[in-house]
């Protein structure tokens, strides 16, 4: 696996967690958790000496419901006047390549490729016009959802919270253009979505905002920005990758 010049990660090295900026030789090391000034070391680590971790242990994981206006369009719902959040818990986070099990009380489990929000520093109150400023960087996700579950439970905690179910990765970009920032969700290698962040119905800024008024934001905890249209199942065997350029490929597969 090759890095992306510029772009953030998080490895397994010797056994340890480590963090890296991608080089054009490979991983060059930090000297510390990348939260704060990003300080490079001058080791740089081999791609076949490294597997990429997801890139962060975030203390929680927020996700937006309904965001993209096609998705509400899809589903006939009337487009909600303020964010819908629930929460993933961390145990939830899969790496990069890591299987996906699916539960046996569920028969109906379902992808969701999203953009990913890295909060960078302490977030509590964050006005809108502010937000870039606690934002470390971007990712993607798979907020893997079993939507049986969700229909039967009326609430979202049992359908989201499944260990595995909040694959991230594979790196952090440190910056994005939201006006033309576009990601592809792919079953099997078949074009399943396609996100634009031009349909957002709440915009990044305004997520940030709204998260940090519930509850305080930590370094690493992760903000999911909703899936467009184009959801469905996965199955034993299947491969799921949500893909970006800006960012890579975020593949796993099911057993
Ligand atoms: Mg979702």
């Amino acid at each position: 696996m090759n890095s992306q010049p510029g772009k953030l990660y998080r490895l397994q090295y010797n056994g340890h967690a480590i963090y890296a900026l991608g080089d054009p030789h490979g991983f060059r090391m930090l000297a510390r958790p990348p939260f704060g000034a990003l300080e490079t070391t001058s080791k740089v680590v081999s791609p076949r000496e490294v597997r990429i971790l997801a890139p962060v242990e975030p203390s929680k994981i927020i996700a937006a419901g309904l965001n993209y206006r096609n998705h509400a369009q899809e589903l006939s719902m009337a487009l909600p006047e303020e964010p819908l959040i629930f929460l993933k818990p961390p145990t939830a986070v899969a790496s990069p390549g890591e299987s996906i099990h699916l539960p046996p009380s569920s028969q109906q489990v379902e992808f969701e490729g999203e953009l990913a929000i890295v909060i960078g520093k302490t977030a509590k109150d964050v006005p809108e016009a502010e937000a870039g400023q606690y934002i470390l960087g971007y990712t993607l996700a798979n907020d893997i959802t079993a939507r049986d579950l969700q229909k039967r439970d009326g609430q979202w905690t049992r359908a989201k919270s499944f260990d595995g179910f909040c694959p991230l990765g594979p790196c952090i970009a440190l910056e994005i253009d939201p006006n033309t920032f576009t990601f592809t969700t792919h079953l099997n290698g078949e074009l399943k979505q396609t996100g634009n962040l031009a349909d957002m119905i709440f915009p990044i800024p305004r997520l940030v905002a709204f998260a940090s008024s519930v509850m305080t934001l930590l370094p690493g905890d992760v903000i999911l920005t909703g899936t467009p249209p184009g959801v469905g199942p996965l199955r034993t065997g299947d491969r799921i990758s949500i893909e970006s350029p800006d960012i890579g490929i975020l593949e796993n597969s099911v057993i």
